[in-house]
C-alpha cells in the first residue's frame, strides 16, 4: 500500500511513518514543518533502512496536493497535519479553525478528485463531552466542548461523516486518541515539543533531565483515590500500530466509523511521577497548584470496539512508556535540535 501521510514529521506521525515502512509499506510524508523537524523523518529511514518522500509544505496548498496525488499512487491517506494545543488554541482560535479544518477540506477535496477515499483521521478523546460515565465508549455523548482545538476535532468529524453519507465510496476511520506517550524504544524519534511543554509526560521528561525546575501538578482536590487527575496513557507505538490496524479496515469497510485508541486503563499524575521515578531512578520534584481550567478528573476509554473491529490492542505497559519516554530525553536532552 501506498500511504500518505500529513503531519508526519510530528510525534505521532514518525512514529507511524515507522512502523508503515516496517510493515513494507511505501510512505509519502507533507509536513510544512511548523511544529516538528526534519531529522525526524532522517532517523525514521535511518532505524527502517527504508527511503521515504517527503514534501514541505502546508496541507492547505490545493496545487501542491494536486502534485503530490499525481506523481504518487496514492491508496490512503492519514491526517494528522494540524494544530494541537489546547490553551493556544483559546487564544487563537482563527488559526486553529483555519488550519485544522482549512487541510481536511483541502485534503478531502483533492482526494475526491485524484479518486483516493480511505482515510484515517486524527480525532481525540477531547471530542467527548463532560458528563459521561467511564469508560467513554464511541457511543458516548459527544460535542460541548470546552476549547477550539476540541471543536474543531468534533466539526472535522462532523464533516467526514458527511462526506461519506454522500457518497459510500468513501472509507474514513475516526481515530479517538487518549493520552500519547513514550518513544520508539530505540530513543532514536519521540516527542520534541516547542516550548514549554503543555503536556505531562514531556513536562515530567524535561524537569528530569534539567531543563525545567519542578513539575506543576495541576490539582489535587479531585474526586479520584489520590486527588489528582486520571488519564488513559497509550505507548506511541501503540497508537502507531492502530493505524495500520485502521488503514487495513478501510481496504474493505465503507463509511465513517469512529475507534478509541486507548488501554482503557486510568492512571493518576501522581502514579506517573512516581512510576517515572522509580523505573528510571531519577529525581522529579513537584509542587500542587491550582486545577488547569477545562480538565476533567477521570478520563479513560473502552478499548472494546477497537479490539473487536480492527483487531488492535494496546500491549505496552506504563512502565514501557516510562522507560521509553526517558531513553528519548537522556539520549536527545534539547529533541532534535543537536
Ligand atoms: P505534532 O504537532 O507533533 O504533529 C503534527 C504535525 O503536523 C507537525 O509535524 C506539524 O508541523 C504538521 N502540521 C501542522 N499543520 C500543518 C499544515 N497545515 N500543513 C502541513 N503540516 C502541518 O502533533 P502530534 O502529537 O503528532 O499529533 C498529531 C495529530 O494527532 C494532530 O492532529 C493532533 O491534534 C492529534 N492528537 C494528538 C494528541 C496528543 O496528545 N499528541 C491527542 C489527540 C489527538
Ligand atoms: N498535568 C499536570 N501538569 C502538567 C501537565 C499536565 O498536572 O504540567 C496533568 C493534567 O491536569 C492532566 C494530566 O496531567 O490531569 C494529563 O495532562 P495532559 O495535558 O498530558 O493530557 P490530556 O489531559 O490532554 O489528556
Amino acid at each position: 500500500m501506498h500511504v500518505l501521510v500529513t503531519g508526519g514529521a510530528g510525534f505521532i506521525g514518525s512514529h507511524t511513518c515507522l512502523e508503515l515502512l516496517e510493515a513494507g509499506n511505501a510512505v509519502t510524508v507533507v509536513d510544512n514543518l511548523c511544529n516538528s523537524s526534519e531529522e525526524s523523518l532522517r532517523r525514521v529511514q535511518e532505524l527502517t533502512g527504508k527511503p521515504l518522500r517527503f514534501y514541505e509544505g502546508d496541507v492547505r496548498d490545493e496545487a501542491l496536493l494536486q502534485r503530490i496525488f499525481a506523481e504518487n499512487a496514492i491508496d490512503c491517506v492519514i491526517h494528522f497535519a494540524g494544530l494541537k494545543a489546547v490553551g493556544e488554541s483559546v487564544s487563537m482560535p482563527w488559526e486553529y479553525y483555519d488550519n485544522n479544518l482549512g487541510s481536511t477540506l483541502v485534503l478531502t477535496k483533492v482526494m475526491k478528485q485524484a479518486g483516493v477515499k480511505k482515510l484515517i483521521f486524527s480525532s481525540s478523546a477531547t471530542v467527548y463531552s463532560a458528563g459521561n460515565q467511564m469508560p467513554l465508549t464511541e457511543e458516548s455523548t459527544t460535542g460541548n466542548c470546552t476549547n477550539p482545538y476540541g471543536w474543531t476535532k468534533y466539526m472535522i468529524e462532523q464533516i467526514l461523516q458527511g462526506i461519506a453519507f454522500a457518497d459510500p465510496q468513501w472509507h474514513i476511520c475516526l481515530l479517538r486518541y487518549f493520552t500519547p506517550i513514550g518513544a520508539h524504544e530505540s530513543g532514536r524519534i519521540g516527542e520534541d515539543p516547542q516550548g514549554i511543554p503543555n503536556n505531562l509526560m514531556p513536562y515530567i521528561t524535561q524537569v528530569a533531565v534539567g531543563r525545567r525546575e519542578q513539575l506543576n501538578v495541576f490539582g489535587d482536590d479531585y474526586d479520584t483515590p489520590d486527588g489528582t487527575g486520571v488519564r488513559d496513557y497509550i505507548h506511541v507505538v501503540d497508537l502507531a500500530k492502530g493505524h495500520l490496524a485502521a488503514a487495513k479496515y478501510a481496504q474493505t469497510h465503507a463509511g465513517c466509523e469512529a475507534f478509541n485508541l486507548g488501554t482503557g486503563n486510568g492512571y493518576s499524575v501522581l502514579d506517573m511521577v512516581h512510576t517515572f521515578v522509580d523505573t528510571n531512578r531519577v529525581c522529579v520534584p513537584y509542587a500542587i497548584t491550582d486545577r488547569r481550567p477545562g480538565d476533567l478528573a477521570v478520563c479513560y476509554a473502552d478499548p472494546d470496539k477497537s479490539a473487536r473491529l480492527l483487531g488492535w490492542k494496546a500491549e505496552k505497559n506504563l512502565v514501557d512508556m516510562c522507560r521509553d519516554a526517558w531513553n528519548w530525553q537522556s539520549k536527545n536532552p534539547m529533541g532534535y535540535q543537536e
